[in-house]
């Protein structure tokens, strides 16, 4: 647009009326306006009206509405710039935007204008024409978007193809021309079923009549070679809803379908390891919700998949375990993609057991780098962790048991180099083990002998393989040591010995052990041999298995016969009944002494006095016997013939008092007939026959006489053992008492007395106790001296309680000691007949009786004083001479 000028005016007038005229005939708007937002309007044509709704005058006096206002407010803006831009060019414009209508419509205008200047160059107003394009914009909105769809679809690869109902293409894609080898173009109007082989096309049309009857959308997968197509069959329906036209979009998927494939394969592989893996298989979602476990998580940790999804991970994690196990994930998370961490968890098993796993953990991550998803597989190490455990434990107790060893143990290479020596050798060498690594005992300086010997045996076994034990003696800083040692080869895994192992223990403390005990084993062996008594070991099964000389002397064998013959074989057989009696109660843990008679290997019996023990186990089991033999053949011999004798004697007593009683008995007949015929014929013949006659008659009385005493004594003395009665209780009170009735004449006649206590009961026969007391008594006055008979009786008790001791003491001649035994003989008398009367039985009656009682009697005298006699006898009441005793 060229500035202008006003010209003149008559022309201008008729000019202006011609342009008002072409103005209002125009079909846009021709408008004059302020350069203002609401492009204020000093004139518009009477198009205005088509064109906006509103009226020319209404826009000129911007009555209720501006210019401004009626465009597009999404093109205000645009507007606005491009006018002031082309102002300030002073270039003409050529605007395209929407205006809303009075009615509301939006239309589509074009303005073309230009600035109108003043005489001094500033802007007086803007000019220009605004027509309708509405219709044209939609047309080439149609056609662009036509263009642009056609170019669209031929653009893609996928193929696109319109039909109709009978398949007769209306529209067809490049691609589905380079697909059929024909051109795009070319197949409008064909039929679709005569472009594809016969056998296609029949399929073809079976689905577009399934997609006719059932109106809906229809895809099939379709291989063509190597290629997948997918095909979608879209229903497209006229107004009365019948299938008219159908849109075919075919894609080729093969690539999709290869990676699906790949996919599902590679899922399913993953999956299949997944189940059948005994390691457990595990995917947490970012709320630390299980969405996949594999099945040996039973095994692992007891629990089903499905319990497991429903379990938190913190019911069955050690505390420490799920801190390490969040942390991990927490730090995995801010570092997405980045490398598999491994940790190892404490889990509890459903049956309350500890398990161990190691766990690979990798967090998943979607595109944006978001975590989606942990993935863990978890592995059972508790066996692998209570062996290395174990292994740890027993190297520990290995390193232990080596340093704390008391034995020496070392290792030495092909060169008998130390490569190990352990402490227990610094005592020996005097040298820490350290400073012996690596070196030979011949570099350490040791006593050459034994380096030679202990080097040549090291050789030995790196070339035999043999286990060898050696025994040597070494110089310690202890003085001369004994050691044992054990060589054992080791192997390498090419099975070659590659180093020997010694094991050496100091048994210098057994060896001087041994050696005393072999000292003394000799010198008890030395007392054993040399002692007097024998002494015999046996085994469980009565078999000897020791005897000492003298023990085999004993019974007359070698020491070697006797050994390992059974202990019967030396008995005989009364003594085997006894010897399994008296073995038994070895067997019995019981230790006794007593007499056996053995038989002597010539046969003899040897009588022997045996100390016996059982030799018992420190458990208390039977192990045979030992004893202490003392031979005592002579001793038993001489007790077997003294009580030989003493049986003959009792024999030979016995008929001799048999023979004493008969005697006496059968004399006294003879006798009294003597007696009688002898004194008859002193009545008869006295004075007749001589003096003399007289004197020898009254010797043959007086011979007779007495010889009716001494029978009649005899005959009292052998009865005292043939004719004795059962002991009873005496009361020797009474007894006394009657004896002194029966003397009371030779009491008188003396002028005696006899004085005497209570005396106590004892158990015995009356009738002989009471010719005790008698003829005691009687002697005491008829042996009586000058003065007149002072008598005393007593009893007081014996020692030991069992017994009374009697006394009858007198005052009268007396007795010499010499006589104190023998006046207890039969027959035996101190004095002529002349002096005393008597037998010289009376004693001995007493003696026969007491002893008969179990009691003694005795006699103590001095002579010119008197004597006493006394005498024990039986209590009757044992509990009354205890207490009298005591
Ligand atoms: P007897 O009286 O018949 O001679 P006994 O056997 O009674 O025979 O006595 C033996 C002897 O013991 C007597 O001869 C006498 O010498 C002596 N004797 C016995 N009793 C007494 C006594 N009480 N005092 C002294 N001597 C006695």
């Amino acid at each position: 647009m060229a500035k202008r000028t006003a010209s003149d005016s008559s022309a201008a007038a008729e000019s202006a009326r011609r342009l008002d005229t072409l103005l209002n005939n125009l079909p846009g708007m021709a408008y004059r306006c302020c350069n203002d937002r609401s492009y204020t309007m000093q004139f518009v044509s009477a198009g205005a009206l088509a064109l906006t709704g509103y009226r020319a005058d209404e826009l000129e006096q911007s009555q209720g509405v501006t210019y401004g206002a009626l465009i597009h407010p999404d093109d205000q803006a645009k507007v606005w710039e491009q006018v002031q831009a082309s102002v300030a060019a002073a270039q003409p414009f050529n605007l395209r935007y929407r205006i809303r209508t009075a009615s509301g419509a939006e239309k589509w205008v074009e303005e073309r204008g230009c600035g109108i200047f003043a005489a001094d160059g500033s802007l007086a107003a803007l000019e220009g024409y605004i027509s309708d394009i509405t219709a044209a914009a939609a047309e080439e909105a149609l056609l662009e978007h036509e263009r642009t769809m056609q170019g669209l679809l031929d653009a893609i690869l996928d193929s696109v193809l319109l039909i109709d109902a009978e398949g007769v293409i209306l529209y067809a894609n490049a691609t589905v021309g380079q697909r059929l080898g024909v051109a795009a173009a070319e197949m409008v109007g064909c039929s679709l079923y005569d472009l594809l082989p016969a056998e296609v096309a029949a399929r073809r049309r079976a689905y577009v009549e399934h997609v006719r009857r059932v109106r809906q959308h229809f895809t099939f997968l379709d291989q063509r070679g190597d290629h997948w197509i997918e095909h979608n069959y879209y229903p497209i329906c006229d107004a009365q809803g019948e299938v008219a036209r159908l849109a075919i979009y075919g894609r080729d998927v093969t690539e999709k379908h290869r990676a699906e494939e790949a996919l599902r394969y590679n899922e399913e592989r993953y999956r299949m390891l997944a189940e059948n893996a005994s390691d457990v298989i595990v995917t947490v979602n970012p709320r630390g919700e299980v969405t996949y476990v594999s099945p040996s998580v039973r095994q692992v940790l007891g629990y089903t998949e499905a319990e497991m999804k429903a379990i938190s991970i913190t019911a069955i994690c050690r505390p420490e375990s799920c801190a390490l196990a969040f942390q991990t994930y927490a730090e995995a998370s801010a570092h997405p993609g980045s490398r598999v961490r491994t940790l190892e968890l404490e889990c509890w098993h459903s049956n309350g057991a500890l398990v161990t796993l190691e766990v690979s953990m990798k967090v998943l991550c979607d595109a944006a780098g978001d975590p989606v998803s942990v993935i863990a597989i978890a592995r059972d190490i508790t066996a692998r962790k209570n062996v290395e455990a174990l292994l740890y434990a027993s190297e520990q107790q290995l390193r232990a048991l080596v340093g704390n060893s008391p034995d020496i143990i070392a290792r030495f290479d092909r060169d008998l180099r130390h490569l190990f020596v352990s402490r227990a050798i610094e005592p020996v060498t005097g040298m820490p083990a350290a400073a012996m690594f690596g070196k030979t005992d011949r570099e350490l300086g040791m006593p050459a002998a034994q380096v030679e010997y202990w080097e040549e045996r090291l050789r030995h076994v790196f070339a035999t393989g043999e286990t060898t034990d050696i025994e040597f003696s070494l110089p310690t800083p202890a003085g001369v040591e004994y050691f044992t040692s054990r060589l054992i080869p080791e192997y390498s895994a090419q099975e070659e010995i590659q180093t020997v192992l010694g094991v050496t223990r100091n048994i210098t403390a057994r060896r001087r052990a041994e050696l005393a005990l072999q000292e003394s084993e000799k010198r008890y062996r030395q007392i054993i041999e040399t002692a007097q008594e024998g002494i015999w070991m046996i085994d469980p099964a009565a078999n000897t298995t020791f005897v000492n000389q003298a023990m085999a002397t004993m019974l007359g064998y070698a020491v070697a016969e006797m050994a390992g013959t059974p202990l019967f074989a030396f008995m005989d057989e009364e003594g085997r009944a006894l010897a399994h009696h008296n073995l038994a109660r070895r067997q019995q843990g019981i230790s006794e002494n007593h007499e056996f008679k053995f038989v002597r290997k010539d046969g003899q019996p040897v009588w022997a006095y045996l100390s016996t023990n059982p030799i018992l186990d420190d458990a208390g089991h039977y192990q045979g016997a030992l004893a202490m033999v003392t031979d005592i053949t002579e001793r038993k011999q001489a007790e077997i013939e003294l009580a030989q004798r003493a049986a003959d004697l009792e024999r030979s007593n016995r008929d001799l008092e048999q023979f004493a009683y008969v005697a006496s008995h059968d004399l006294q007949e003879p006798l009294r007939m003597v007696a009688s015929f002898v004194q008859l014929l002193a009545q008869e013949y006295r004075g007749q026959l001589g003096e003399n006659a007289d004197e020898y008659i009254d010797y043959a009385v007086e011979g007779a006489k007495r010889m009716r005493q001494i029978i009649a004594d005899l005959l009292a003395y052998s009865r005292v053992s043939t004719h004795g009665k059962p002991f009873l209780p005496v009361d020797c009170n009474t007894v006394l008492e009657e004896v002194l009735a029966s003397l009371q004449l030779v009491i008188e006649e003396n002028g005696g007395q006899v004085a005497y206590d209570g005396l106590p009961a004892v158990l015995g026969d009356r009738t002989q106790i009471y010719q005790v007391f008698q003829n005691l008594i009687g002697n005491a006055f008829k042996y009586c001296s000058a003065a007149p008979p002072r008598i005393a009786v007593g009893a007081a008790p014996a020692p030991g309680g069992k017994m009374w001791r009697f006394w009858v003491s007198d005052n009268g001649i007396g007795i010499e000691p010499q006589y104190f035994e023998r006046i207890f003989v039969i027959f035996q008398r101190l004095h002529g007949r002349k002096e005393y009367s008597g037998t010289g039985v009376g004693l001995a009656i007493c003696k026969k009786i007491v002893e008969r009682h179990g009691g003694r009697i005795w006699v103590e005298s001095t002579p010119g004083e008197g004597s006493t006699f006394h005498f024990t006898l039986p209590a009757a009441d044992e509990t009354a001479a205890e207490q009298a005793e005591g």
